[in-house]
């Protein structure tokens, strides 16, 4: 049976080292602040925003939200983006997506200045993220998957990691990571061929897909360690991407769906408004 590789421990350990840097900053008469920007309802973000701010109430970070109309037009997205962007007692932002209008969310990643991008949207962030840089920050996903290696102590360097998707929230970024951590990464995606030998070939495979229990039985092997990324809501609750029981016999380690790496990217987010509180 395979080891559970839960996400709780690791959000803790993440959280706990932040309340000295909070209380310094505070001492400093600077309260770490996330504005979270949501265009109508979007009910998928809005739970990304309640776990937002309950990770970041446990960090001593602020949160506060900036709710427009559904059918606001974009240059008032860019005025509320703008207005976070010269607001000096925000520190980080978090642009909830998808916007109604993709082009409008599009420009809003644009506007968005990258000292406060603390969820790795914006082109310097992602450029940051392939080139090693510092301008930025790393999108919150694709750093937890890292966080969450870490911790369980995954061997990366020589590793060989098979992620399939690719987004510029999980897949690209958490490539260019594994990457300059020296594992040798295989990202695949809906044209890939002979994905389940790929994924059987690796020590580490990512789920990054958005589609409940896809990653079936004949992509795992024994030693493997899974890290399921995917949240799908179906009749029987959260799924993720990966065949759960499947992965649970065959591998080594698998992450579970709740619980495993959603929760360590609430955290990563007040850590990196941290982070830009420090920075600023
Ligand atoms: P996305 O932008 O829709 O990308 C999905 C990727 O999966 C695409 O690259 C697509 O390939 C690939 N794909 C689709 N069908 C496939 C198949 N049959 N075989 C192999 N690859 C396939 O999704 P996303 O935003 O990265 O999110 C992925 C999942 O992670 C979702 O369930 C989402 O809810 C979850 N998520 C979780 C967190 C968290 O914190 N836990 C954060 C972000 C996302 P093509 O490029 O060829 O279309």
């Amino acid at each position: 049976m395979a080891k559970l590789l839960k996400g709780a421990p690791v959000a803790e350990a993440l959280t706990s080292g932040l309340s000295v840097r909070v209380r310094k900053l505070r001492e400093r008469g600077i309260v770490p602040t996330l504005v979270i920007l949501r265009v109508g309802e979007q009910e998928a973000g809005q739970s990304y925003e309640r776990a937002a701010k309950k990770a970041c109430a446990a960090a001593g970070v602020e949160t506060f939200s900036v709710v427009l109309p559904e059918n606001s037009p974009r240059e008032a997205v860019l005025h509320a983006v703008r207005s976070i962007n010269s607001e000096p007692g925000v520190h980080g932002a978090l642009l909830l997506r998808p916007m109604p209008d993709a082009e409008t969310e599009r420009a809003a990643c644009r506007e968005l200045s990258p000292a406060k991008d603390v969820d790795g949207i914006c082109p310097a962030s992602l450029a940051s993220v392939f080139t090693g840089g510092s301008e930025g920050f790393a999108p919150c996903t694709a750093r937890a998957v890292m966080e969450l290696l870490d911790y369980y102590a995954v061997p990366l360097s020589g590793s060989r990691a098979g992620v399939i998707g690719r987004s510029l929230v999980v897949g690209k970024p958490l490539t260019m990571l594994l990457g300059a951590r020296d594992a040798t990464v295989t990202l695949c995606h809906s044209k890939t061929r002979g994905l389940a030998e790929i994924c059987r070939a690796s020590d580490i495979v990512v789920c990054a897909v958005g589609r409940a229990g896809l990653i079936g039985a004949d992509c795992f092997a024994p030693g493997q360690v899974v890290i399921d990324v995917g949240t799908n809501v179906t009749p029987e609750g959260l799924r993720g991407d990966a065949d759960f029981e499947a992965a649970q016999q065959l591998a080594a380690a698998v992450t579970p769906v709740p619980g495993g790496i959603g929760r360590i990217t609430s955290a990563i987010l007040a850590l990196h408004t941290v982070e830009a509180a420090e920075r600023a």
